[in-house]
């Protein structure tokens, strides 16, 4: 019996277990996927240490890590990998050579899709300059996967602090951006380019006026999640860059306010539907050796009827 789980606070909402459940049965792998609840408190870190020794036991062969353990779990870890270190984040245990390693599937799971989406529309290489907005947990990832795949990135985020560490902690982690050294955080110094830099959210409308095309918007931000669908990350009455792509990590509606804005005002914008079933099939792909076709799994969900 083939034993995986995710485990973090609360999780009735998870579509995870539909997911792996579906790639379990393409895979023809007799196993299933858990859901583990544990509630942040001392009892809830005594579960989660159960968890990892079942992990080294070989009873568990793969944890999924959430809210609110994504950091927390680091120090009960063997060895984490580059992008897990980079991102400072981990989503993703398994067992190599007897070491319990974690790893961050956010990252490539999130490019999977960007790539998969830009390959579709045939967008070309001139695509390179993105404003991601937040700067939490999934924002790390995703200007981890951006800075490192070449493209400039501009986090906006309310607060600035927030988005001017993660700047400086990003640009330490990519080699090739290490030395860069200005990381200008006021709107009026943004001309030229800088691979990574920071901005107060408050300043987009000036940003928006002032600086270079911006190819594509990130909502990395948790607003418009279910069940706050009417609250969009956008002002309301500030346009879009024109033509720009949209991509919002919310899949749960799977079009937010923030979408359906966008698509009405003509532009190209996904959800984060296609990021989460990337993530998850990266992580199947480390417990199981075995690399599930994603149009596979969205088949199977489409015809099973996934939960909105
Ligand atoms: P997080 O660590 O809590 O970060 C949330 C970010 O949103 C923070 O920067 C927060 O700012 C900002 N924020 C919250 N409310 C805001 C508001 N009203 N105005 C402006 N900024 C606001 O959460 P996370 O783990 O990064 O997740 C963010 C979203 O991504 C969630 O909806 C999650 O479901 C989604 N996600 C999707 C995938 C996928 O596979 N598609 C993967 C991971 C995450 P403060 O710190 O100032 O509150």
């Amino acid at each position: 019996m083939y034993r995986l789980g995710l485990v973090g606070y609360p999780l009735e909402h998870s579509l995870s277990p539909m997911i792996h459940g579906s790639a379990l049965r393409i895979a023809n792998i007799n196993g299933d996927y858990r859901l583990y609840p544990v509630p942040p408190s001392p009892q809830g870190m005594a579960e989660l240490g159960q968890l990892i020794s079942k992990m080294r036991h070989g009873k568990l062969k793969g944890l999924n890590i959430t809210i609110p353990y994504k950091q927390a779990i680091m120090e009960y870890l063997d060895v984490l990998t580059p992008a897990a270190q980079a991102i400072g984040a981990v989503n993703t245990l398994f067992m190599s050579d007897g070491k319990l390693v974690g790893d961050n599937s956010d990252a490539p799971g999130f490019m999977a899709d960007l790539e998969n989406i830009c390959s579709k529309k045939t967008v070309g290489r001139e695509v390179s300059r993105v404003l991601v907005l937040g700067a939490g947990g999934a924002a790390r990832a995703v200007v981890y996967a951006l800075g490192m795949a070449g493209w400039e990135v501009i986090i906006a985020a309310r607060r600035l602090k927030q988005a001017s560490d993660l700047v400086t902690h990003i640009l330490h982690k990519i080699p090739d951006l290490k030395n860069t050294q200005s990381v200008p955080t006021n709107a009026s110094e943004l001309n030229g380019r800088f691979p990574i830099r920071a901005i107060d959210l408050n300043e987009l409308p000036v940003f928006i006026q002032q600086t270079d095309p911006i190819h594509l918007v990130v909502n990395a931000t948790s607003v418009g999640m279910f069940p706050d669908i009417y609250a969009s990350p956008w002002p309301e009455h500030l346009e879009l860059p024109a033509s720009a792509m949209v991509y919002d990590l919310v899949y749960n509606p799977e079009e937010t306010l923030f979408l359906h804005r966008a698509r009405q005002q003509g532009h190209l914008a996904w959800s984060g539907w296609g990021m989460l079933v990337e993530q998850a099939l990266i992580s199947f792909e480390k417990w199981t050796g075995i690399a599930v076709p994603r149009q596979l799994v969205v088949q199977s969900l489409s015809i099973e009827g996934k939960p909105d």
